[in-house]
């Protein structure tokens, strides 16, 4: 079964979105950070969804620690990307641009980033899930989501990119349109293989 997996610093909402699409009351939302090292694999029916553990800093959580944890993340999409039919990254649409502002500052490049450029250079397909968009006033959110398009290489208007979708997962929007997505990446990478 094509896998698909999904990635995200800690706090994006990450746990809101497994749980939603799985329906599984198991999966812990507002965890403490970092507890989790484990990838989930769920089986949903035409493919199996892959949760990655949260990336980037967290309280608490040496360096050395958080370098484990994405080297995972690395070497598990690395080891099987002839087997991902696509990539759900979540951001936090609020936190987004501190993070990769403070990050473009000490001259790193963010890892929200740095991850979105692996994914897209392994062949896979992004869904990128702009989530905690309550955060953002409604007559900000098409300047919000052309910044993060812009920060992606990627030409605004946001809306012409099919990848991008804005999210409120903590209330259940934009997990329809999430799922539909999947599912037409799920069918198209099989088509292809076959
Ligand atoms: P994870 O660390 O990425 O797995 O994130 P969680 O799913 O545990 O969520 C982290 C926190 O963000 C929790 O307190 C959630 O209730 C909250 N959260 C999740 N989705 C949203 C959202 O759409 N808007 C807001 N404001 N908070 C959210």
């Amino acid at each position: 079964k094509p896998k698909v997996v999904v990635v995200g610093r800690s706090n994006v909402g990450k746990s809101t979105f497994v749980r939603l699409i799985t329906g599984r009351k198991d999966v812990k939302v507002g965890k403490k950070p970092g507890v989790t090292l484990k990838i989930n694999e769920y089986d949903m029916g035409e493919y199996i969804l892959v949760d990655m553990p949260g990336f980037g800093y967290m309280a608490g959580l040496p360096k050395k620690i958080q370098e484990k944890i994405k080297d995972e993340i690395v070497h598990y999409i690395e080891n099987h990307a002839d087997e991902i039919a696509a990539a759900v990254q979540i951001i936090d649409a609020k936190a987004f641009f501190e993070i990769v502002e403070r990050w473009e500052e000490r001259g790193e490049i963010p890892i929200d980033l740095e991850m979105f450029d692996f994914i897209t250079d392994l062949k896979i397909s992004p869904i990128l899930v702009a989530n905690k968009m309550d955060k953002i006033k409604k007559e900000e959110w098409d300047e919000v989501l052309d910044g993060i398009c812009e920060y992606l290489k990627c030409q605004p208007p946001w809306h012409q990119w099919k990848f991008i979708v804005p999210a409120i997962l903590k209330e259940g929007k934009g997990i329809e349109e999430i799922k539909k997505k999947i599912i037409e990446r799920v069918r198209l990478f099989k088509k292809l293989r076959n």
